[in-house]
């Protein structure tokens, strides 16, 4: 439906003019110039404006509609790495001389001489070797594999809601002009 009717401007170009503005006064956007708008039943005379979809705010819809849509992705991607650094499991404790010791001192105290035998031959050789900073646990080596994978996706994500957001925003003014 074409309300809108095209008013020519003395400059050559068409003012497009609506219903509302009948009977008043209307500014033409190529030079600038002040038309008198004629009354509505000759307004309808006069040839009708085409539908700019951009014009009529459909190029504002698609780009508002993108916008969301990204922030909406963004929004997901950073609620994504916020859930893994939330769910990230805690570090191994730190190495403690103290309660190593401990530890030790009542598993001699439950071993057998045989058993005794092969700490001494299995992880006290290679603890004398390597030293005992080296001394890390499989399992605490598998946690901060984790932990550092972990790391790496929540920043994969973040970088990604950033790029879905600026994308959204870059598509958003492009598709409004
Ligand atoms: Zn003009």
């Amino acid at each position: 439906m074409s309300s809108r009717h095209l008013l020519p401007c003395r400059c050559g170009a068409s003012v497009p003019i609506g219903p509302s503005q009948a009977g008043g006064r209307a500014h033409c956007g190529a030079c600038g110039a002040e038309l008198d708008v004629p009354t509505l039943g000759e307004l309808r005379r006069l040839p009708p404006a085409e539908e700019d979809p951009a014009a009529r705010g459909g190029g504002w819809n698609a780009g508002a509609g993108l916008l969301t849509g990204a922030l909406v992705v963004a929004a997901g991607l950073a609620a994504g790495a916020g859930w893994m650094a939330a769910n990230e499991p805690a570090p191994p404790e730190p190495f403690s001389p103290e309660q190593r010791q401990v530890f030790v001192e009542q598993k001699i105290d439950q071993m057998s001489p045989a058993d005794l035998w092969r700490m001494q031959t299995f992880i006290y050789e290679p603890l004398a070797e390597q030293g005992l900073s080296k001394a890390e646990s499989p399992a605490d080596q598998a946690l901060n594999q984790q932990i550092q994978q972990s790391r790496i996706l929540q920043t994969v994500l973040l970088a990604a809601a950033a790029v879905a957001a600026m994308l959204g925003i870059a598509g958003y003014f492009t598709l409004r002009r």
